[in-house]
């Protein structure tokens, strides 16, 4: 058995690749659509379509730094083959959140333009299901970390990802 790696030396890099492969998965994947633009800090997200009966939309929340996408998300999952439209277009982070229900549950992801959206300075919240089952999990299931490092990690992993520095 190999023993923990560093996280900063070793395992910060290739999570870092990880993550900023989906982001660019996504991005590529951008269905671009016209979509009515609100106000800078007026971003909402809806899904709708798919297992859904009807509609959601989610909202940022500059108090909590939830992001319209990930405000849609939890009001949602795991609904399948749905559709979530945004605008601005989602910002790096929840690029690589929405690429996981993008190959798993056949989402389609509408927005103005294949970008990345703004990566803000302020804070951003990660819900737990999101930071279990979509990053650490899949940063395991893809053999980029072992379940160890992942249970060792999780706060760094965790903190790291929310900066978007990667
Ligand atoms: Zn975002």
């Amino acid at each position: 058995m190999p023993g923990r790696r560093p996280f900063d030396t070793v395992l910060k890099p290739v999570i870092g690749q990880f993550f900023s492969a989906g982001a660019d998965s996504l991005k590529a994947s951008i269905k671009v659509t016209q979509i009515e633009k609100g106000g800078k800090y007026d971003v909402k997200a809806s899904i709708s379509g798919g297992t859904l009966d009807a509609a959601v939309e989610g909202q940022y929340d500059s108090a909590t730094g939830c992001h319209a996408e990930i405000s849609a998300l939890e009001k949602c999952q795991p609904a399948s083959n749905v559709t979530l439209r945004v605008s601005p277009p989602p910002c790096k982070r929840c690029a690589f959140v929405l690429d996981f229900y993008r190959r798993k549950h056949g989402w389609t992801i509408e927005g103005p333009i294949k970008a990345f959206g703004a990566t803000s300075g302020g804070s951003y919240f990660v819900p737990d299901f999101v930071l279990d089952d979509v990053i650490l999990d899949e940063l395991v299931v893809k053999g980029i970390i072992s379940q160890d490092e992942a249970n060792t990690n999780r706060d760094k992993i965790k903190s790291y990802f929310m900066t978007a520095t990667w």
